[in-house]
């Protein structure tokens, strides 16, 4: 079972359209996909449909109780996506409170490492939606996957913000004496405005090994498919943007097969 983060501190990105698109076509290949949202707001479960203010189960709930080690548990959280090959392991609002509450206990940066487990035969890959905050939520991501892939919006501030997060990444994986291979993705990217033509610039010249060597464009049918709750090449199978998510796949694929 291989498992990805996508992970960036800050917000509008493309995180959550990163992890629905290549969930997508990873089920497209035939694989069974299990999409996982670690972040408080929700926008992963919202985006099909299930109201995270009102679900009675979600991760949240495997964090108490030794909960994470019962799989029958553990599936009664998932909920279906409109493809049959892919599930979500939903967030609750009340992932907000959970750091006050299990902060200092012993084993809770594993518990969504043991509850993949759990999982191992049902599902071939799995995308982690990771929270904006370095918490506990972040540090069980971290510890559960075996790749990271960073989306960054090519423009300036953006880019700024990059070099503290990967500090922060790199200090959270020391801890957990591990080192996780990483790939920079630059999104939104818009060939018509200079922001974004020179910010891709920059990145190639300070990120030149992690960076992947082409860009996901702005494309609104991304936008069009999150609003009908489907996946994007579902809605069109060849747009821009679901083309550029299909190399960005062929090359991560490509990176793991190699490692
Ligand atoms: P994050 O999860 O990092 O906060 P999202 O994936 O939710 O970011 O994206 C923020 C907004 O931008 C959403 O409305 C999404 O539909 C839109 N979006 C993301 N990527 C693209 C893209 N390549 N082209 C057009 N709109 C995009
Ligand atoms: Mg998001």
């Amino acid at each position: 079972m291989r498992i990805w983060s996508i992970a960036n501190q800050k917000g509008g990105v493309g995180k959550t359209t990163s992890v629905v698109t290549l969930g997508g076509l990873l089920a497209e290949q035939g694989k069974r996909v299990l999409l996982v949202d670690l972040d408080p707001h929700g926008s992963l479960t919202s985006y099909f449909k299930h109201d995270p203010d009102s679900l009675e189960r979600s991760l949240y709930h495997l964090f108490f109780e030794q909960r994470h080690k019962d799989k029958a548990f553990i599936q009664s959280v998932l909920k279906p996506t409109s493809h049959q090959h892919i599930h979500v392991l939903p967030a609750t609002t009340s992932l907000a409170t959970l750091e006050r509450q299990v902060s200092g206990q012993d084993g809770m940066g594993l518990v969504l490492a043991r509850s993949l487990a759990q999982l191992w035969d049902e599902y071939d890959h799995v995308l982690l939606d990771t929270p904006p905050i370095l918490g506990v939520l972040l540090v069980n991501a971290l510890a559960a996957c075996q790749r990271l892939v960073i989306p960054t919006q090519t423009e300036h501030l953006a880019m700024k913000g990059l070099e503290r997060m990967i500090h922060t990444l790199k200090m959270v994986m020391r801890s957990q004496n591990r080192s996780l291979p990483y790939t920079i993705v630059p999104t939104l990217f818009d060939r018509r405005t200079l922001a974004s033509v020179t910010t891709l610039r920059e990145m190639r010249k300070e990120y030149r090994e992690s960076l992947w060597e082409e860009s996901i464009p702005v494309d609104t049918r991304l936008r069009d498919a999150s609003h009908e709750g489907v996946f994007p090449h579902q809605l069109e199978a060849d747009s821009r943007g679901v083309r550029a998510y299909r190399h960005l796949l062929r090359d991560l694929e490509r990176q793991e097969d190699a490692a």
